[in-house]
């Protein structure tokens, strides 16, 4: 039986037979139009994201790392200065602090929620203070597709007059309240990585944002800083444009992504259903609609567990498996002064399990049911 049992973690290729040739369409006329670089289709579906998620401006960039970085470059950041980041995330947040010669100040999560802690954050504010750091800014991260409270996070910011980053590179598509990501934080950021939730055929990333001036920046940063063309150029700036083939890609995926958040949200529900009560999950605020980039759980016994899973056919994932304070290349930045022991504690223990909209009913029970024979065998 576990020979034909094959469950893809990610399933793209029933998301490509199901738009049924419209991808291969536009990826044809581009080809026949020629215009690779900021080609029509990139306004397009910039336009388009626009619409769909309330943002007033989307600029589109080469990838979601980029898209941090040049958020960063439009405010202005200086070497020296602080940015707060989670320790519990993807290294590209703290990278873009870091390549800037800025400094990524490691900020604990919620064991709950694996969300940025609202008093890690306010100890770190004050520690960085007391040591005459120049703070200037927090960068939140919607992991696995949920969304913290970005209200308390802006109140808090503009008591220490920092600014908020939202990197939502696992969550457009979710919504807090009755607003969709990409209207919450001062700049949000996010990533078309192919495994994202609205993912393309390679690398691709985008800023948005309700200020015109830092729109207006973002426009010259992405093509070199430039000013009246790209041969007149006023700020050092990047390379980092969207290509036309996969905004052409993306504008066909963005018309599904809707119903491909209900159909996660369903696989979600039926996870939170059938697993055995001893898995703590993440928490997600009643009033979020997360993206569910990823269903992730927790044990002690990850190893095991994941072995045993994967010998039935059923693949599992470990983000992050290391806190960014424990990686080489951020172990010396500063931290708050408690100690980060949730996001230690949650990069020893999560696993994430198959998760797509296209995971069938059958494949969802295969799951849960190997998962009851694993367990009962550990
Ligand atoms: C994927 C990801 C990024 C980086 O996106 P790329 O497009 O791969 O550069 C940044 N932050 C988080 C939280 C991510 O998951």
């Amino acid at each position: 039986m576990n020979a034909t049992t094959k469950i893809p973690f990610i399933d793209l290729k029933a998301q490509r037979l199901r738009l049924n040739g419209a991808i291969e369409a536009s990826v044809q006329k581009v080809i026949e139009h020629g215009q690779f670089i900021m080609g029509p289709e990139v306004r397009e579906f910039e336009t388009a994201l626009e619409e769909y998620t309330g943002a007033a401006n989307v600029i589109s960039c080469a990838n979601g790392t980029d898209a941090i970085s040049l958020a960063l470059m439009a405010l202005d950041i200086q070497p020296g200065e602080v940015v707060f980041v989670p320790a519990f995330t993807f290294a590209a947040t703290a990278e873009a602090v870091a390549l800037l010669g800025a400094i990524p100040y490691f900020v604990d999560v919620d064991e709950a929620t694996f969300l940025i802690s609202h008093e890690s954050l306010k100890r770190s504010i004050l520690d960085a203070k007391k040591k005459g750091l120049p703070i200037r800014g927090i960068i939140a991260v919607d992991l696995f597709g949920s969304i913290p409270d970005y209200q308390e996070l802006a109140q808090l910011a503009k008591e220490n007059n920092l600014f908020v980053i939202a990197d939502a590179a696992q969550s457009i598509g979710g919504s807090r309240g009755n607003k969709q990501v990409g209207v919450f934080a001062d700049i949000t950021t996010t990533s078309f990585f192919p495994s994202k939730p609205l993912g393309a055929y390679g690398d691709g990333g985008a800023v948005l944002t309700s200020d015109n001036e830092i729109a207006d920046k973002i426009k010259s940063l992405r093509v070199h800083g430039k000013g009246r063309d790209k041969y007149d150029n006023v700020v050092i700036g990047m390379n980092s444009r969207l290509d036309t083939i996969q905004a052409a890609i993306l504008l066909e995926k963005l018309r599904i992504l809707p119903e491909e958040i209900t159909a996660r949200q369903k696989v979600a529900n039926s996870y939170i259903q059938s697993l055995p009560k001893s898995f703590l999950l993440q928490e997600v605020h009643k009033t979020v609609t997360s993206a569910w980039a990823q269903f992730t759980t927790r044990t002690t016994n990850r190893g095991q567990l994941c072995d045993g899973l994967k010998e039935l056919g059923i693949p599992t994932a470990v983000y992050y498996p290391t806190p960014l304070n424990k990686l080489q290349a951020y172990k010396h930045y500063p931290h708050d002064p408690n100690g980060l022991a949730s996001s230690e504690k949650l990069a020893s223990e999560v696993f994430s399990l198959p998760m797509s909209p296209y995971l069938t009913e059958e494949d969802q029970v295969q799951v849960i049911n190997f998962f009851e024979k694993i367990i009962k065998l550990l």
